[in-house]
């Protein structure tokens, strides 16, 4: 991943490369962002100016270093990640190293669901154990093997628990001279203030071009939620059970997409009644389908959002999909009718 292949954020690149030539390089740094804001291709774009052996600024992009680090195979740069297994001989993010290099390599975007999906056990919610932290203290104590520094790459931070908190914190408050923490995560308020507070933010916008490469998962939703309305319109059980069947399968963090997706759906159906000229971001395949569905959504639809809403929380508390989204299937199913029979 190199700097140019990120677009906008120039201001970060100002800062990454005055950062490398003025040898003034801060030891902890938060690179945080909105969700499907670049925070990991920035921050390993950095990496790689740091670690670069021939330029003073940008990275060479042809030295071994930067082929290291192109190919994540760089001895001195760490990468810790979430991970899903309890698994005591699989704990670290060492063990899925493979796993996920090639996942990043081939998509430096790599979403935390699509991450999620490829190490299996897709019903569950990724962490950064405390065994990371063990492990890192390893990682942090060897001589770097080139002569410079160390990086450790954090991704998705605010997955650490508190124990694995306190360990970071206890890595940033004693210093290592020769290591740099580049710690990346969408959600900052969720990583504990003590860390916060050693940390020099650099904070990321959305970039217009990504929004649009990851508009893809947003026709899927689009596909699945007409699927769902209409055979809850129609309140046909084997089409119902269908769409259960194959939204449980998708995972965790695709139903909880799914789940916001349709909120936002039935927010802009809402809006459209209202006569709003806003209607929240849309496809044109989108806005066909709102204009087409809104009078199904009418003096029901606080209800429908709140069963929406309460269908979310249960997903994040580990409920099981399958009978929670049977459930709110026919709950909608209920409220899409009362227009229907009136
Ligand atoms: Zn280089």
């Amino acid at each position: 991943m190199e700097l140019n292949q990120i677009q906008s954020n120039e201001k970060i690149k100002t800062l990454f490369l005055s950062a490398k030539k003025s040898k003034r390089i801060p030891h902890a740094q938060l690179i945080f962002g909105e969700e499907d804001t670049p925070i990991l291709p920035l921050a390993w774009a950095y990496a790689k100016i740091l670690l670069c052996k021939n330029n003073d600024d940008d990275a060479c992009g042809t030295c071994a270093s930067c082929l290291q680090v192109k190919k994540m195979i760089h001895p001195d740069l760490h990468w810790v990640f979430p991970i899903l297994s309890n698994n005591k001989n699989k704990n670290i993010s060492s063990f899925y190293m493979k796993e996920f290099r090639d996942a990043l390599i081939k998509n430096p975007f790599l979403k935390e669901n699509e991450w999620y999906n490829i190490i299996g056990s897709e019903n569950k919610q990724g962490f950064i154990g405390v065994s990371e932290a063990l492990d890192l203290t390893k990682k942090i104590s060897l001589k770097p093997y080139y002569n410079g520094f160390k990086i450790v790459i954090f991704w998705l931070a605010d997955k650490m628990n508190e124990s694995t908190s306190n360990k970071l914190l206890k890595f940033l408050e004693e210093p290592n001279r020769d290591t740099i923490f580049l710690i990346t995560t969408h959600k900052k308020e969720n990583l504990l203030p003590t860390i916060n507070s050693r940390l020099q933010s650099i904070k990321v916008e959305h970039n217009k071009k990504l929004k649009e490469a990851i508009s893809t998962t947003n026709d899927e939703n689009l596909n699945y939620f007409k699927i769902w309305a209409r055979s809850c319109y129609k309140l046909d059980f084997l089409e119902i059970s269908d769409w259960v069947e194959k939204i449980s399968g998708l995972g965790r963090e695709n139903q909880k997409s799914f789940l916001k997706y349709s909120l936002k759906m039935i927010r802009s159906c809402i809006l459209l009644q209202q006569n709003s000229s806003h209607i929240y971001t849309a496809s044109n395949e989108e806005q066909e389908f709102i204009k087409k569905f809104s009078p199904f959504i009418n003096n029901n639809s606080v209800k429908i959002i709140s069963y929406i809403e309460a269908a979310f929380s249960d997903i994040i508390r580990n409920g099981n999909s399958k009978i929670l989204l049977t459930d709110l299937s026919l709950k909608f199913s209920k409220q899409l009718r009362i227009k229907k029979i009136s």
